[in-house]
């Protein structure tokens, strides 16, 4: 697996537990207020760590660490995904893995084999606006439902995630994607946070009273709603 970024200690990716971050650079998506602009558009210039140096690492801090979290860019497009996978789990440690859900049949794979303890799957916006913020001029919404039901059906853990950009979220917004996902155990809204490395500049985030509501409309649908990167609780 190519490994461009390694977080050897974070308590924010991987929900409950002490655990290393992995980023895979390359992207089938180009989401307009991405954070990793450049290792989604150019990964070639940017640094690789070998990936049996992250694991020797990783074999090291087995009785530290409590999970490995596969990030990126999208974890799916590398070919070397499930073996570096693999590896993680031969050393004992539980996997969870970050994806846009737009390889549904590689998570598919993954999940039928027991290879994954957690997933978390961006959810870009209602499948009306699907296209325009990730960035597609052909987008295939068949391929977003497929990951969504996996996941759900899958008996693993996991977490929808939303980052909430003023330009191209509105209530309207919240109850489509309540309305599409009615019944799903966990959706976190992800307060946007500008960057040198954004994809499209000029992006604003909403206040917490904002976000505070979109919660609530969203907690009609979804058994978990909570708020991350802002106060607002
Ligand atoms: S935010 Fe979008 S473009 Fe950026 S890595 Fe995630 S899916 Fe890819």
């Amino acid at each position: 697996m190519i490994i461009h970024g390694f977080n050897k200690t974070t308590l924010l990716d991987y929900p409950g537990k002490l655990a290393c971050s992995v980023f895979t650079g390359n992207c089938n998506f180009r989401c307009v207020f991405c954070q990793n602009a450049s290792l989604v558009l150019e990964p070639e210039n940017e640094p690789v760590i070998s990936d049996r140096e992250v694991l020797d690492i990783i074999e090291k801090r087995k009785n530290i660490l409590q999970g490995v979290c596969i990030s990126g860019g999208e974890p799916t497009l590398d070919p070397g995904l499930r073996d570096f996978i693999i590896k993680v789990r031969e050393i004992g440690l539980p996997v969870k893995l970050d994806t846009n859900g737009y390889m549904p049949d590689v998570l598919e794979g993954l999940l039928r084999d027991g290879l994954l303890d957690m997933v978390a799957m961006d959810i870009k916006s209602d499948l009306e606006g699907y296209a325009e913020i990730a960035g597609l001029d052909h987008f295939d919404r068949e391929r977003v439902q497929k990951s969504v039901d996996i996941i759900i059906n899958s008996g693993v853990e996991y977490e929808f995630r939303t980052t909430v950009v003023k330009e191209y979220f509105t209530e309207k917004t919240a109850v489509g994607i309540g309305e599409w996902l009615n019944g799903a155990k966990a959706l976190y809204l992800q307060a946007f946070r500008d960057s040198d490395d954004v994809m499209v500049q000029g992006l604003h985030g909403y206040d917490s009273e904002d976000l505070l509501r979109f919660r609530d409309i969203l907690r009609r649908y979804i058994e978990k709603v909570e708020i991350r990167g802002t106060d607002a609780g």
